[in-house]
């Protein structure tokens, strides 16, 4: 995944395309200018050309051959048929060399499906008696073949589906002669189209060639607009139906701190957004001024600011916002960017990479938190219909002990290079945690044996975001040695909405009165324990939420790295003790609106101050 640098990226992003936008002069006169407003997932402005992605469709030609080129078109879907099986058999025997047998056996059913008898022969009567195009014959008789087996209530056959997709993919390739992964990536730096993103494409993308992105759906605390934030990708989520109104060379800018986005601008538009691209690089700068300075009230009050990252080349990021350490490691990306199951070797580099890129601080890493939209084709074969409440983090990983066990043996042998904590996610029930540490601990005991070294004190701590682990969070406490409140689930899980969906966007609202109460009873439950908690859900980087969480007397924000600068400059503008009154007036209020307006009060009245004055 790209890093993220806040101070070079938004420039070099924002003046490259600007150019280029001026450039074709008669599109901007032909075009009429369009702004549709959406979601702002994350912030930064960009100017540049459109890249409409097309879903992953493969466009299949179709027409009618002439007689006397049947024979050599039978002879094109053979060789198809065989190039897609040795690219197959390659694929198999990677993984094999890489995973084991067992990985590599799953490509057994694809190459099957190649050799279905029906399929060829059905194929090739089409192209011989219909006279249609191999990619046409071959689309019309898997289609068919998908319809029949989707309709069988079995779920393994319906698992099947899957692989039959994905050879239909493969040879429509072959014989369309076009690589539908590269088709559907911007060859030129453009601002990205999409009617979606799912996290993992968004893991994927090459940020030299996707200076912004635009979806007609998802919402602000998607995971996909996470990784957004985390990378300084400016984005705009919830535009409905823009990719019907944009054509690939458009010119398109994005305004991410609005939430709006427009089409082929006129030049005055373009003036006015560069203009304010201007400014806002000016404040990103003045931020950046503060990395040296401690994260600590005007009373006194020291918190602790840490970093969220999604993959090992965002370390320098946090180094460079000032991140005292890493708060979130969301190991899962490593795992949804490929295509096969990472092994313990490939998964102890990472993690080594990263405790050691933070030379000491304290880095924790969250287990597998697998499922929800982030999904990994080769685990997750059959849909869920209820995704975010399913098969996801601690449960997946206790169902799959295979791979949770490799997991912690790679996390265990990294903390041998640094300060590492590790962290379960969706804990909801005691028996979890109970269970999680029982395999911590034999994994310990196994690494012993094989004579591994570990670090000295490696705690276990978890994400509390289920309304249930809050409820319980005076028996979790006496589990762990640290907590860490995940608002983005806790929510989701609490005001029951799906915190993708900008549909119900108003609902999901940081500062409910409701989750203050739940942020209030986990905070005493840990301080009955003594032991730290750190919120590191995006409420932890919301700049209303942050006096607030002040004055919860939280111990550690831990925020996208591009976001610890702002949070640094709200904490060390205020005190603790008003922040202290602040919770306990607004604790009686009973809507969000009454809490935002009386936080925004504190703020305003400390707007002036730029953090560098104090410690
Ligand atoms: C959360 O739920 O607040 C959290 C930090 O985890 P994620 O966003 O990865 O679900
Ligand atoms: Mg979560």
């Amino acid at each position: 995944m790209a890093r993220n640098k806040l101070d070079k990226t938004n420039r070099a992003h924002a003046a490259e395309p600007v150019a280029r936008a001026a450039a074709p002069a008669s599109k901007l006169e032909t075009k009429a200018e369009i702004e549709r407003r959406g979601v702002s997932a994350s912030p930064g402005i960009v100017i540049g050309p459109a890249f409409v992605r097309d879903d992953d469709r493969v466009h299949v030609p179709r027409k009618l051959i002439d007689a006397s080129q049947v024979g050599a078109e039978v002879e094109r879907f053979q060789k198809a048929l065989a190039d897609t099986a040795r690219e197959l058999r390659a694929i198999k025997s990677d993984i094999a060399k890489r995973m084991g047998e067992d990985h590599a056996r799953i490509f057994d059913a694809h190459l099957l499906i190649l050799e279905d008898r029906m399929l060829v022969d059905e194929t090739t009567a089409a192209i011989q008696n219909e006279r249609q195009n191999a990619a046409a014959a071959f689309e019309r008789v898997i289609n068919n073949v998908i319809a029949s087996i989707a309709g069988i209530e079995d779920e393994y056959l319906k698992e099947r589906t899957i692989d039959v997709q994905d050879v239909k993919k493969r040879v429509l390739r072959m014989l369309i002669g076009k690589d539908t992964r590269t088709v559907n990536r911007p060859s030129e730096p453009s601002v990205l189209v999409a009617h979606d993103l799912g996290p993992s494409d968004t893991a994927q993308l090459d940020r030299r060639m996707v200076l912004a992105y635009v979806t007609d759906l998802g919402g602000r605390m998607s995971h996909t607009s996470i990784i957004a934030r985390s990378q300084g990708l400016p984005a705009v989520v919830g535009l409905e139906n823009l990719v019907n109104r944009v054509e690939t060379g458009d010119t398109i800018i994005v305004d991410g701190n609005a939430g709006s986005v427009i089409i082929n601008p006129t030049p005055e538009t373009i003036q006015q957004y560069e203009n304010e691209m201007q400014r806002f690089a000016e404040l990103e700068e003045q931020l950046l001024t503060l990395t040296g300075y401690p994260a600590q009230t005007l009373d006194g009050r020291s918190f602790t600011l840490s970093a969220n990252v999604d993959a090992a080349d965002e370390v320098e990021s946090v180094l460079d916002h000032g991140g005292q350490g890493v708060g979130l490691f969301r190991t899962e990306y490593f795992f949804i960017s490929q295509d096969y199951l990472p092994s313990e070797e490939d998964q102890y580099k990472v993690y080594r990479q990263v405790v050691e890129g933070m030379g000491g601080r304290p880095v924790v890493i969250r287990t597998l938190d697998i499922g929800g939209d982030k999904i990994a084709g080769y685990l997750h074969r059959s849909p869920e219909l209820n995704p975010f409440m399913g098969w996801r983090g601690i449960r997946f990983c206790l169902t799959r002990k295979d791979i949770f066990k490799t997991q912690l043996r790679a996390i265990y042998r990294a903390s041998a290079h640094g300060s590492v904590k590790i962290m379960f996610p969706m804990i909801s029930q005691i028996e979890e945690i109970e269970q999680a540490k029982q395999i911590c601990a034999e994994v310990r005991e196994d690494l012993a044996k094989e004579r591994y070294k570990i670090g000295d004190h490696v705690p276990l701590g978890i994400m509390v975001e289920t309304p249930s682990a809050v409820a319980m969070a005076d028996q979790f406490a006496r589990e762990v040695e640290f907590f860490s409140i995940g608002t983005n689930d806790l929510i989701q899980y609490t005001m029951a909405v799906d915190r993708g969906n900008s549909k119900i966007a108003h609902l999901y609202q940081h500062l409910q009165p409701s989750i203050l109460r739940l942020l209030r009873l986990t905070v005493e439950a840990a301080r009955k324990r003594k032991i730290p908690v750190s919120v590191c859900g995006e409420m932890a980087g919301d700049r209303l939420s942050v006096p607030i969480l002040v004055g919860l007397g939280i111990d550690e924000f831990s925020v996208s790295p591009n976001v610890i600068p702002e949070v640094k400059r709200i904490i060390r503008s205020v005190t603790y003790d008003e922040c202290r009154a602040l919770l306990r007036r607004v604790s009686r209020f009973r809507t969000t609106q009454e809490i935002e307006t009386e936080i925004e009060a504190l703020l305003k009245s400390h707007a002036a101050n730029n953090g560098r004055a104090g410690a």
